[in-house]
């Protein structure tokens, strides 16, 4: 799948492209991230791609018509027909929050995406009129550009593709996966047994498969409990929640 990510910053991407194991997937082409620069498209001896906002006021805000060019070159480039046409997604605090049914759409979708990413006080709202399908948001809080929540979205969409994590499927067992109900991971422990007078939990030195399995799901109802009941309450509505979770849930209720 392709994504064209549009920024004035290209080399902070490279860092990312080349490590872990999502490199995998963009070396393999399975996750295709092309980068342009609107410079490239600007005109004059200064490559103007920003200016003074109208009206006063600080910062800059990023001119639509180098954009409106980097767009069309890279339309011209990925050859779709137009119903095919993959969205420009802008990076933007007014935009639907990303998150796993998000990341999962992308990942499935196989079109990818012309990714925009801001900088500055933003980009001129003509062209976000004329060009732009969906803004996608971090969180609430600025970023003084999107390229970090470019990079977030590539990040999580490359490591859901087959066979870039070292253990087949194992992103099925991280939060939020339907696979686990969309509740939050479990504790993980790993050598020594004891660290620092902190033992590891019992169940998980038992060997027995079906008891690590029944304490990982029940630290899963705990974790979700305390720190997102809203995705427990999700999952209770969707009838993910099984007797013996319920039962373990009334039990616990003094530890939450
Ligand atoms: N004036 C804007 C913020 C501009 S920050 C406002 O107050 O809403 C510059 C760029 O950073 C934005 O154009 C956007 O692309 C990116 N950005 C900032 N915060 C972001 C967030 N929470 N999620 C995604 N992108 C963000």
């Amino acid at each position: 799948m392709r994504f064209d990510v549009i920024t004035l910053f290209p080399e902070l991407f490279a860092p990312f492209l080349a490590s872990g194991v999502t490199r995998r997937a963009y070396a393999g082409g399975q996750v295709d991230v092309r980068l342009w620069n609107p410079r490239d498209f600007a005109e004059g001896n200064y490559r103007r791609v920003d200016d003074r906002p109208f009206g006063g006021g600080p910062g800059m805000v990023m001119l639509a018509e180098p954009l409106a060019r980097c767009l069309e070159a890279i339309r011209a480039d990925r050859a779709e027909a137009a119903a095919a046409q993959a969205p420009l997604v802008l990076f933007s605090p007014i935009g639907e929050r990303l998150t796993h049914a998000g990341v999962q759409a992308w990942s499935e979708e196989g079109r990818g995406a012309v990714l925009l990413c801001g900088r500055y006080e933003g980009v001129d709202q003509r062209f976000i009129d004329r060009h732009v399908d969906r803004q996608v948001s971090l969180g609430d809080f600025v970023l003084s550009g999107g390229e970090i929540a470019a990079l977030a979205l590539l990040d999580a969409v490359a490591r859901l593709q087959p066979g870039v994590l070292h253990d087949a499927g194992s992103h099925q067992f991280d939060s939020f996966h339907p696979e686990l109900d969309g509740l939050l991971d479990c504790p993980h422990y790993t050598r020594p047994e004891v660290w620092e007078g902190a033992p590891v939990p019992q169940p998980l030195l038992s060997g027995h498969h079906a008891r690590i399995e029944r304490w990982r799901r029940e630290q899963r109802l705990l974790t979700t409990a305390r720190h997102r009941p809203e995705l427990l309450e999700a999952a209770r509505s969707k009838g993910r929640l099984s007797a013996q979770d319920e039962a373990f849930l009334r039990q616990a209720s003094d530890l939450l």
